[in-house]
């Protein structure tokens, strides 16, 4: 039995704890700093997760054997390398490995040296040279913040005076800070976006089952783009025929890039990408679990994830077989009503006694806060509704069946999560 530690805030790290809480090999959870679902299975800490000398004396006196990092900023920034050079074990990439996401430059640059399919891109230092060539390029394109800017730094522009404006809002009003000090203009790719995260230990890759987000605030894929409305899990578009394409066009490749310039990949690999007449390409890489992809894959996952976690960090994956539920999984966020732009927070949420653990669909939180006996809200994707069942039709079903037991002041949430799934029945056309 081993203690061990999460680091993060969301419904990522509160579906980790889920999980993680039914390992037979697992004693005490803590997490850094967590919500007020993960206070139910574990012990919140309140430390700042990017104080690496406090976490790793935490760890110490804890007795922690094992730390899962949910979030990208602590990544790229090397809690996996501090950690270890204090001898601490912890599930993550270091920070060469996590610069797949830090920096989209640099992605890109990788992507077009291994041959890896994604959009044709041109990379800028300055605003200057970025106008010049928005002046004769084909529209819609794509402007990208090069750095961390939590999922808000792409901005889909359909003409040239959208893109001057995004490239201005980055570069020179500086509205990511540093995130925007180089950008990439990218051809805008058509298609269905699809997501795979992949277990890997550097030799071994094992593509999770796929997911499919929904970015948009509104129904229909409209109105800004958020961090993630809502999931489900397997995507009928990926099929064996795919995975091999993944495997032999992208895995193969890059891992061949990292082992050739010793960058060690341990971790979670998260490809983002395209699908258009089952050809896929990659909008971009992250070294982490997605959220909310993970709240729909990782109930569908029967390993422990704990042996898993310690079977890549000694590189022996291979030993593992990963299992999945033959069943589908979906997961519908509520929001605070105003979110991606302004909302308000500390709304009492209630109707949550109407769930458990073990309950179908259950509740993953990610923006509450437990005070004076409540629950509040306390960010913008406030919590996630997750069922699993044998169709499609069930899982969705189950989810807005019982999503309409929470309550909060302003709660909104969209309600046509699985709308490309053929065949659904929504909500609205009722
Ligand atoms: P990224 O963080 O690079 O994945 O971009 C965030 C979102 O912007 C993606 O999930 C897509 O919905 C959209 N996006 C990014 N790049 C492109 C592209 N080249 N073409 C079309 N849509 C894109």
């Amino acid at each position: 039995m081993k203690n061990i530690l999460i680091i993060g805030s969301g419904g990522r790290e509160h579906v980790l704890t889920w999980k993680l809480h039914q390992s037979n090999r697992v004693d005490k959870i803590y997490v850094i700093p967590g919500n007020a679902g993960t206070a139910q299975l574990a012990e919140n800490v309140e430390i700042d997760v990017m104080d690496f000398e406090k976490i790793a004396e935490f760890i110490k006196s804890k007795n922690i054997e094992m730390t899962f990092v949910g979030p990208e900023k602590p990544l790229a920034n090397g809690i996996v390398d501090y950690l270890n050079d204090k001898s601490i074990e912890v599930f993550g990439p270091n920070k060469k490995a996590a610069k797949l996401e830090g920096s989209k430059v640099y992605a890109k640059k990788v992507m077009k040296e291994c041959n890896i399919p994604t959009a044709k891109f041109e990379t800028f230092k300055n605003p200057k040279n970025a106008y010049d060539y928005l002046e004769l390029a084909n529209y819609p394109l794509v402007v990208k913040a090069e750095g961390l800017a939590y999922g808000k730094g792409v901005i889909i522009a359909k003409n040239q005076l959208e893109a001057k404006d995004a490239v201005k809002k980055i570069m020179e009003d500086k509205y990511f800070g540093k995130a925007g000090e180089k950008i990439v203009i990218e051809e805008y790719l058509k298609g269905e976006e699809t997501s795979i995260m992949v277990f890997s230990d550097g030799n071994t890759n094992y593509q999770m089952i796929s997911a499919q987000d929904h970015k948009k605030i509104g129904e229909n894929d409209t109105g800004l783009n958020t961090g993630g409305m809502g999931a489900y899990a397997p995507t009928p578009l990926i099929d064996e025929t795919l995975k091999t394409k993944v495997d032999q066009e992208i895995l193969k490749p890059l891992f061949n890039y990292l082992k050739d310039n010793s960058i060690a990949f341990k971790g979670i690999l998260f490809l983002g990408l395209m699908i258009d007449n089952n050809v896929p390409k990659v909008l971009e890489f992250n070294v982490r679990f997605g959220d909310p992809e993970a709240q729909v894959v990782l109930p569908l996952l029967e390993n422990d994830l704990l042996t898993v976690a310690e079977k890549i960090n000694q590189e022996k994956l291979d030993e593992i077989n990963l299992k999945w539920k033959n069943k589908k999984s979906m997961a519908v966020i509520m929001a605070s009503g105003g979110y991606p732009v302004e909302y308000e927070k500390k709304k009492t949420i209630s109707g949550l006694d109407n769930f458990s653990d073990s309950s179908n669909p259950f509740v993953i939180q990610a923006g509450t806060k437990y005070e004076d006996n409540k629950i509040l809200t306390n960010g913008g994707r406030v919590l996630a509704v997750v069922a699993t069942g044998d169709t499609y039709q069930d899982v969705y079903d189950n989810c807005y069946h019982n999503i309409k037991k929470i309550n909060f002041e302003n709660a909104y949430y969209r309600k046509d999560i699985g709308r490309r799934i053929k065949g659904v029945k929504l909500l609205e056309n009722e």
